[in-house]
């Protein structure tokens, strides 16, 4: 008869597999996939290494570790990520948020500590999993957080989200929605799509065969949302904008500013990896 399977052996197993099939991380990924079938932290499958897995764990572990072979992304097959310090579901219809995008929110979370007066109202356009608008309502309990996003099945998980933090959110189904025109000092924040149509087709298999489309495609030059949003800025009483973009777009941006003659102060933040990644616009 086989020896019995215990966490120790097929962790041992998985994590040769893994790497054997080119998968990134190999034993971390053993390690939080094995944490998910047997929900448990991940410091009880050391303090539990020769416990025996039953028949159903094993064939749910298989499960897991095939879809992660096949590319699907880990934050996908576990259902959830961590984004600074919130636990955010996700799902295929929603892209999984990026740590460019925690930086985003601290940009955020920062110019909205330097604001005095009390009636902050911002918007999230393109929430997806909701996790900027919830970061943000979290740290501002008392501002009006509204999020946006043309797909419908990314705002039902930004509700989940919403919901499971305890914060209350407007949530509006398309891009902009009219009654914030009006509103003064309106805060707008992105993340929106910005990768060139064509260059999708080169990404990594997670990304492009498995993250929805229309959260990743920014159009011909990727800017096509960016001019978007932009234009919402002007044409409203916002007073700022933080946006997300890509690491080659911060120069097109500032001189679109420059020649168009933009009201307001621009600024670019550059990410860890010393890009181009934010826009800040006050005006
Ligand atoms: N706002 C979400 C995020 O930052 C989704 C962004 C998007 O779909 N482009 O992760």
């Amino acid at each position: 008869m086989n020896e019995a399977w215990t966490i120790r052996k097929i962790l041992a197993w998985s994590n040769e597999y893994l790497q054997k099939n080119s998968i990134d991380s190999p034993k971390v990924t053993s390690q939080l996939l094995l944490c998910s079938v047997l929900k448990i932290p991940r410091l009880n499958l050391f303090l539990d290494i020769d416990r025996i897995l039953s028949n159903t764990e094993l064939a749910s572990y298989k499960q897991y570790i095939i879809r992660r072979v096949n590319h699907e992304p880990l934050e996908y097959i576990l259902g959830e990520t961590d984004f600074i310090g919130h636990k955010v579901f996700v799902s295929p219809k929603v892209l999984i948020p990026r740590p460019e995008t925690e930086l985003l929110v601290q940009e955020t979370i920062n110019e909205l500590k330097k604001i005095t007066h009390k009636d902050l109202v911002i918007i999230d356009i393109g929430t997806g999993s909701g996790c900027i608008a919830l970061s943000v309502k979290s740290e501002f309990p008392g501002a009006q957080v509204w999020a946006s996003d043309i797909s419908l099945p990314a705002l039902e998980v930004a509700k989940v989200n919403a919901q499971s933090h305890n914060v209350s959110v407007n949530f509006y189904n398309g891009f902009f929605p009219s009654e914030l025109k009006s509103v003064k000092d309106l805060i707008i924040v992105s993340n929106p799509p910005y990768i060139q149509s064509e260059v999708i087709g080169t990404l990594m298999p997670e990304v492009k065969d498995h993250e929805p489309k229309l959260a990743l495609d920014g159009g011909k030059d990727g800017l096509d949302i960016i001019w978007q949003i932009l234009d919402i800025f002007y044409q409203t009483q916002a007073k700022h904008l933080l946006m997300e973009i890509g690491y080659d777009q911060g120069l097109e941006i500032s001189s679109k500013f420059k020649t168009e003659k933009l009201v307001g102060e621009l600024s670019i933040i550059k990410d860890y990896n010393n890009l181009d990644r934010i826009v800040k616009i006050s005006k």
